[in-house]
């Protein structure tokens, strides 16, 4: 097949996105969409909500043990307390990292992610093999993903619906002591919430 084409930009998208704008057209044409308020919103998650929200929640929770005694009570409101709230209604839960447990979020029958903390999905979490084998071979899983755990430390995977987000709460890195809220932040990507990595170490954190 030639590499070159001479179409114009639609011939491009894939299936997916030829389906979506399909979609967004027929919608909008039928007056149940406004397609400036779509924009809007894809444009809130790709500039203001992000893995930032995230990494505030945790390194807050690495901070205030108060806060995170009320995030493992009642992780909806801990984090709306903190202005990150869910669109969809859905609940959220926080799941705290130890030695004994690593926790890793998935979900199997679509995509469902906590958006109001860790903003778009990363394309392999939606992505089929991921979906089914974070339940099916996690540990194998994570070890892919570069994550070595130790067998003493027991995998926990979290299956997230419409109702149920989860939130990983990495182990606060040693070291890390005389941090505060904004240096910590730094150590906490998108991964380590989701499960698939842990916290970075602190050298190099300004
Ligand atoms: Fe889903």
């Amino acid at each position: 097949m030639s590499v070159k084409h001479d179409h114009d930009d639609h011939s491009h998208m894939t299936e997916t996105e030829a389906r979506v704008r399909a979609l967004e057209t027929l919608l909008s044409a039928k007056g149940y969409i406004d397609s400036a308020a779509v924009d809007r919103i894809i444009q809130t998650y790709e500039t203001k909500i992000g893995p930032q929200n995230g990494a505030h929640v945790v390194a807050k929770s690495w901070c205030d043990p108060e806060f995170a005694a009320w995030l493992r009570r009642d992780a909806t409101a801990a984090i709306h307390s903190l202005g990150y709230i869910s669109r969809q209604g859905e609940h959220m839960e926080a799941v705290f990292n130890s030695d004994d447990v690593h926790h890793l979020t998935v979900c199997t029958l679509c995509s469902c992610y906590p958006w109001s903390v860790l903003g778009l999905p990363p394309t392999w979490y939606k992505s089929p093999p991921f979906r089914s084998r974070a339940v099916i071979d996690p540990r194998g899983v994570l070890r892919e993903f570069g994550l070595d755990l130790p067998t003493t430390t027991k995998v926990e995977v979290h299956d997230s619906t419409a109702e149920i987000r989860y939130l990983v709460i990495p182990q606060r890195p040693a070291g890390t002591e005389g941090f505060s809220e904004d240096q910590l932040v730094q150590l906490v990507t998108r991964d380590t919430m989701i499960g698939t990595a842990v916290a970075l170490l602190p050298e190099g954190v300004a």
